[in-house]
């Protein structure tokens, strides 16, 4: 098959989706007078972050979304990080809180998260959302899982009894994701950087999910003939140019695309893959928040389990 058919295009998911949501933000802003509000505190000048940030912002204003952006020095004292929070939980015309990771090492950011309202906290890292999803009762679900979960259901159909090895179990990603996959009946093994034998692992998976952070970490080696591969790394790759010979960078996943989309069914790329999609599922969660925050009915197009 062309490569190109094999391709799951986060982008093209991306904008379907945030046309999906769009007339939600606007009947809110029918119905309240304004518009659903997502509060992002960025701590320091850490590049990726601040893009990140940016990027979440131009979104949130493209669809019909109000953002108040709080930016702090590196330096700032977890105190006065955590009054910042007290004071956006607090005000009613903030719907959502999230807080960009990583903080710097002087702050505790499990104290940060369990600081912010849990019915504000867009980002699902709270204990009180985090336990409500792998008690099959959602309310916020991580952004990157749901976004691959969107992907995944859209391109598969039916999941359940197929086999998911997920490679990395942090909680942003791996764990998350995982409880998404065992609810709609999947095997679910999660691998991470003790994990022995780990190629043998990923052979047996018709969904393999890589959220690692090692460039191009998964080759052939590592995947089953017609697997569904989900690549959530995003790595910096600095390269000589043979033309110019200039220094440069390209993003890259954990995924050696090249090696691997010969053998796979379908694959998402990077850039262009999980990344969009990741966005799109935080407009999705600020404008459920917002809904609730009014005690609305949220009339939500991905089911009323999400
Ligand atoms: P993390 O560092 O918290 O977790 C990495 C995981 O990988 C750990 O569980 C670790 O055990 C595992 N691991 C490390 N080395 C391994 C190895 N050799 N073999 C098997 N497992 C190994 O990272 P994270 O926050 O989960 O992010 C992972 C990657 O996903 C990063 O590249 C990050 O930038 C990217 N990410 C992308 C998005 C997005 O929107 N696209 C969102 C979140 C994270």
């Amino acid at each position: 098959m062309e490569h190109f058919k094999k391709i799951i295009d986060g982008k093209k998911y991306s904008e379907e989706f945030l046309q999906k949501l769009h007339p939600l933000s606007t009947e809110f802003f029918k119905n309240f007078n304004r518009k659903p509000c997502l509060a992002v505190i960025l701590v320091g000048d850490n590049t990726a972050s601040s893009i990140y940030v940016k990027n979440k912002v131009r979104t949130a204003k493209k669809n019909g979304i109000r953002s108040v952006e709080v930016i702090l020095s590196r330096n700032v004292s977890e105190e006065d990080l955590l009054n910042e929070i007290f004071k956006l939980n607090d005000d009613q015309n903030v719907d959502g809180i999230l807080v960009q990771l990583p903080l710097p090492i002087h702050i505790s950011e499990r104290k940060i998260i369990n600081n912010i309202s849990p019915i504000k906290d867009v980002d699902g890292f709270h204990p009180t959302n985090f336990g409500k999803l792998f008690l099959g009762d959602p309310n916020f679900i991580p952004c990157t899982p749901l976004g691959c979960f969107y992907m995944l259901k859209n391109e598969l159909k039916v999941l359940s009894g197929k086999n998911a090895v997920i490679i990395g179990r942090s909680n942003i990603v791996g764990k998350p994701m995982a409880s998404l996959l065992l609810s709609s009946n999947c095997s679910v093994t999660i691998t991470h950087s003790k994990t022995e034998n780990l190629r043998e692992h990923c052979k047996k998976a018709d969904i393999l999910i890589s959220a690692v952070g090692i460039p191009e970490m998964v080759d052939d080696t590592y995947v089953k003939q017609d697997a569904i591969i989900i690549d959530v790394g995003i790595n910096r790759l600095q390269f000589v140019n043979s033309e110019t010979k200039a220094n440069e960078t390209k993003l890259v996943g954990d995924v050696n695309f090249k090696k691997v989309v010969d053998i796979a069914k379908k694959i998402t790329p990077v850039p262009g893959g999980v990344g969009p999609m990741t966005i799109a599922c935080l407009m999705h969660n600020t404008i459920k928040a917002a809904y609730k925050n009014k005690k609305e009915n949220f009339a939500n197009f991905l089911g009323e389990n999400f």
